[in-house]
């Protein structure tokens, strides 16, 4: 009633999968398969650059896209990957760039929307153009890449998009207006796109991470609030990029199976605890 499966990749010792004969232990236990590339937004720095390292190191054929076009450090000169330049918000540029990558990689087997910009500015400041440069960022952009991703995973014959969102997406925070906003607004593209394009063989989830250390919010985490509110995360600290970047990449390791439309959340507990 149980199998054995080793992880690809490195470290030493086997994953037991218990209940495998049948059902989802069965399909945990196969192998992912490597058939084109997946689409990291994002990808120059933080979250997303650890996802990019981490899905270069399992063997997928990587595609970075940022404003700045850069290559997240560890994966310069490496083969498989490729640094494009590419705003989220410009759907020309999506669909230049999902194309060239389709082309280059034999196709395109899934998209992390990742890219994100983070506000806080008291609402009664609040301008239009803040509110719409998060809005923008963080909830248009994705929608625009999961339209302009869509025929490249059905070309392929489905695929895996994974939208990153934040636990502060069912919380009230001060001075988060747009952001907080964003990400719940992200929470439904999700459930929206996994029930329209399910048929599509199309799996859509949100990973809503806590703190996690990054340029994003480095310098308050080490302030004296921000030392008071990680001091009541259950887990007793600030998540890493790379645990964040472990857990998409197991992902695409799959297969999913019967998840889709969730959002998943990543934050030591804190959310949930009073
Ligand atoms: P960082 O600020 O460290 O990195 C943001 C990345 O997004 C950079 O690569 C940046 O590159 C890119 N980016 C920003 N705007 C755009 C744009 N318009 N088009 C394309 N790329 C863009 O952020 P994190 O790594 O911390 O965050 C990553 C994601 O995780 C975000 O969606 C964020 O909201 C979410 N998140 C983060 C948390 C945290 O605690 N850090 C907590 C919860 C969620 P460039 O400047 O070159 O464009």
């Amino acid at each position: 009633m149980s199998s054995t499966t080793a992880g690809d990749g490195g470290p030493g010792g086997a994953v037991v999968v218990t209940g495998a004969s049948r059902g989802i232990g069965a399909a945990m236990a196969g192998d992912g398969g490597r058939a084109g590339a997946v689409v990291v937004t994002g990808a120059s720095r933080g979250i997303g650059a650890a996802m990019a390292i981490e899905l270069a190191r399992r063997g997928w054929t990587v595609a970075c896209l940022s404003r700045s076009g850069e290559m997240p450090g560890d994966l310069r000169d490496r083969d498989g990957v490729s640094a494009h330049v590419c705003d989220v918000t410009d759907e020309a540029a999506l669909s230049r760039v999902f194309a060239a990558v389709a082309e280059a990689a034999g196709g395109i087997a899934g998209l992390v929307n990742n890219a994100g910009i983070h506000r806080q500015t008291p609402s009664v400041q609040l301008s239009r153009d803040e509110l719409d440069a998060v809005l923008n960022v963080n909830t248009v952009g994705p929608v625009l890449a999961c339209r302009e991703v869509h025929p490249h995973l059905v070309a392929t014959g489905g695929g895996l998009i994974v939208n990153i969102g934040s636990f502060w997406d069912r919380l009230g925070v001060p001075r988060t207006v747009a952001y907080c906003a964003s990400k719940a607004a992200l929470g439904a593209v999700t459930r929206c796109l996994a029930v329209e394009w399910a048929a599509d063989g199309i799996t859509v989830v949100d990973v809503a991470p806590g703190y996690i250390s990054t340029d994003m919010n480095r310098d308050y985490l080490a302030s004296d609030s921000g030392r008071g509110r990680l001091a009541r995360v259950p887990s007793g600290r600030a998540g890493e990029p790379e645990e964040v970047a472990a857990f998409v990449a197991g992902l695409f390791d799959g297969p999913v199976g019967y998840l889709t439309g969730s959002t998943i959340y990543m934050d030591g507990g804190l959310g949930i605890s009073v």
